[in-house]
């Protein structure tokens, strides 16, 4: 008896619910993914050009810039000759296929200076090409590291 007389009672609150749920505004659809990763890399490729231009990183984090060879300082340069067969050979082939390894370069954290020691052979090949511009991984140094680097 009990049961007759709750029955409708249920029933008239499922159908209160079931409209409630219809009444409910559908999830508007979700966005598609976008890679974060797409635009870092055209942006990596774009400051691999030769122009200089601002600082990227590779993918060990290092800073990677593009620098005009008149403002890298060489203090080495005119110390330690370069092997000239070695020097034709790279001229030749970053002629070709371009600079494949930045070379590496100390910027003094006191006045923003670029001082290079080493990538000799590269940054002379690249001279004899008349190029302006050159690939460098940057590390900030300190006088006493670059002081090191002269010894
Ligand atoms: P450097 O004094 O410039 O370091 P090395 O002969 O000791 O000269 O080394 C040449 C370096 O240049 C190698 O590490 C090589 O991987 C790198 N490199 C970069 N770009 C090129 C290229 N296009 N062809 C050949 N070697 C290249």
């Amino acid at each position: 008896m009990l049961v007759s007389k709750q029955l409708p009672l249920l029933n008239s609150a499922f159908s209160a619910r079931a409209q409630r749920v219809q009444a409910r505004p559908t999830q508007p659809a979700r966005a598609p993914l976008v890679c974060a990763a797409q635009p870092e890399q055209q942006q990596l490729q774009q400051q691999q050009s030769e122009e200089p231009g601002p600082p990227v990183m590779d993918h060990k984090r290092r800073l990677l810039k593009t620098l005009s060879l008149s403002e890298i300082r060489r203090p080495l340069g005119g110390t330690r000759k370069n092997d000239q067969s070695k020097v034709e050979a790279l001229a030749n082939s970053i002629q070709e296929i371009g600079l494949q390894e930045p070379i590496d370069v100390l910027q003094l954290d006191t006045d923003g200076s670029y001082w290079g020691f080493s990538g000799c052979h590269r940054f002379e090949a690249h001279q004899r090409l008349g190029l302006e511009t050159i690939k460098c991984r940057v590390r900030k140094a300190t006088p006493q590291t670059l002081k090191m680097h002269m010894m």
